[in-house]
């Protein structure tokens, strides 16, 4: 981005002395941010309401002894509240966000116009069917797209998140084999590189799971999978592209030799961006797949919103299905919710109502917005960013695996920091002192120091550039014996390192007057 900067410097100076502190901890425009309930006091008011006139009585011992206890603001003070907290994180909205095993950089700004159309965000998912017949046809005509892009005969909608399309999927499994006699199945396998949500699910369904073992080259061991499919596996979970950014070349023959044995295949496909357009996962073999609409279809993500995992299914599952689904009747679109006649196998609900309608919006708005040829660049356009970023990125940092090209995500290893002093966390946090947010660390767990990047199909050449240009001259410094910029980093963040573990083990979430504003937050 550049700024018409006549007069006014737009970068910071790099003369200035960088151990300059502020008197009153702000920082550039950037004020020391209290806590709200600090800044506000408890008398204070925003707004001006005439004394009420009631009775006490009326409220028996109900009546209020104490203040409420929450802080008064007015609305500038509540309104820069936010604001100031806002600008002391990134955003997608900020910069490349190179995650990885994440997805969706940007959402287009068209699927938010529509998802605020009135005739959707203002729905009651109680209204009468006969009033909500465009919003039934734009899930109708949702599900038609996933299932042409996935050449799977049926989907389920009601799912919130990818984990909760695993939880679908496996309790579509279950009830596939409890229907066909084969509840003795009680184990799943399970590659090494899975994500972390793939083990949990199976666990949570009463499965127990068994690994996989993955070859040199970062695919699933056919030897070892075939070894372990005995006759009490339900399933197999595997992710494709995996989650070390590489197409699972033999899943034709992982799909066969599942079935073979009775077993169903159930693929993550969180990472279905990476092949949208190009392939098929229903003529892969796969029985069972959840879609991450935040992930594949630009609907905001983590903090952005509520995700939405719709999960195709094959022929064998489409019966077992969850409530509800669109069909059409004499009187319209009708939602199914019953399980009788048709549904009577459908194993049940996954969540009350129809799922996450705005998400509904947003994808099918992205979806046709693209158009089918637009989809399936998408898909290209993100796997040659990521090939590019492992190309220039290979001149100073070790790509977990070299040979042959990555998918939709470049993975690095640790191996090119090795007797720098330097590790894969501190390289992540002097990113953040480059303008950077780190990739993925650390994640998948079969690759040392793992660095997963994953750059998306938006983001331009020169953004690209930015980044390689930023991380190769950091790898450059940590090979020159650099390491206090790392040690220390990140210098320039509103927050400096923080005890990462204790935050997560120990998080305090509520704020006591006793307690100070650096003790909550840190
Ligand atoms: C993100 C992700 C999931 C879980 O999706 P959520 O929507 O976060 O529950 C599962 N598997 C893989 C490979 C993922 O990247």
């Amino acid at each position: 981005m550049s700024m018409l900067n006549v007069g006014r410097p737009t970068r910071p100076d790099a003369a200035a002395p960088t151990a300059h502190q502020s008197l009153s901890g702000g920082r550039g425009l950037l004020q020391d941010e209290p806590l709200l309930f600090e800044l506000g006091g408890w008398e204070k008011t925003g707004v001006d309401l005439p004394e009420p006139e009631f009775d006490a009585a009326d409220l028996g011992d109900l009546v209020r002894a104490e203040p409420i206890g929450l802080a008064g603001l007015s609305e500038p003070e509540a309104v820069r509240h936010y604001v100031r907290l806002s600008q002391k994180n990134h955003a997608i909205d900020l910069a490349l966000y190179p995650l990885g095993s994440c997805t969706m950089k940007h959402n287009p700004r068209l699927n938010e116009r529509m998802a605020r159309l009135p005739g959707f965000a203002d729905l009651h998912p109680l209204q009468p069917t006969s009033t909500t017949q465009g919003a039934l046809a734009l899930m109708d005509r949702l599900a038609h797209w996933l299932k042409t892009l996935t050449g799977m005969p049926a989907v389920a909608l009601s799912p919130k998140a990818g984990a909760h399309g695993e939880l679908c999927g496996l309790l579509c499994i279950k009830a596939a084999h409890e229907a066909a006699g084969q509840g003795h199945r009680r184990r799943v396998l399970v590659p090494t590189s899975a994500h972390g949500t793939n083990p949990a699910t199976a666990a949570f369904v009463g499965y127990s799971v068994t690994e996989i073992a993955q070859t040199a080259d970062g695919r699933v061991d056919l030897a070892d999978l075939e070894a372990k499919l005995g006759d009490d596996v339900a399933a197999i979970m595997v992710t494709n592209p995996n989650t070390c950014g590489l197409f699972e070349r033999d899943v034709i023959e992982i799909a066969r030799i599942t079935h073979a044995r009775g077993a169903y295949f159930y693929c993550d496909g969180a990472n279905f961006n990476a092949i949208v357009g190009r392939v098929r996962p229903g003529d892969l073999g796969v029985d069972a797949m959840h879609i991450n609409l935040h992930k594949t279809f630009s609907t905001p993500h983590g903090g952005g919103g509520p995700g939405a995992g719709p999960v195709v299914l094959s022929e064998a599952l489409a019966a077992f299905a969850p409530a509800p689904w669109v069909v059409s009747g004499p009187d319209g679109l009708q939602l199914v919710e019953e399980a009788v006649d048709d549904a009577a196998q459908a194993f049940g609900r996954m969540s009350a109502f129809h799922g996450q309608m705005g998400m509904f919006v947003r994808a099918y708005a992205y979806m046709r917005s693209h158009g089918a040829d637009g989809l399936r660049q998408v898909a290209e356009d993100a796997v040659l960013n990521a090939n590019y970023i492992k190309a220039r990125l290979s001149q100073e940092m070790t790509p977990a695996f070299p040979d042959g090209p990555c998918m939709h995500e470049a993975l690095f290893d640790d191996t090119w920091l090795e007797g720098t002093g330097v590790t894969t966390l501190d390289f992540a946090k002097a990113m953040i002192d480059e303008g950077f947010h780190p990739m993925t660390m650390y994640f998948p767990l079969v690759v040392h120091g793992a660095m997963l990047i994953e750059p998306t199909e938006t983001e331009s050449k020169a953004e690209l550039d930015r980044f390689c240009e930023a991380l190769l001259q950091l790898a450059k410094a940590a090979k020159a014996g650099d390491a206090d910029r790392f040690k220390g980093a990140p210098y320039l963040a509103p927050m400096r390192r923080l005890d990462e573990t204790q935050a997560a083990r120990k998080p305090k979430l509520t704020w006591k007057p006793e307690s100070g504003t650096a003790q909550a937050a840190e």
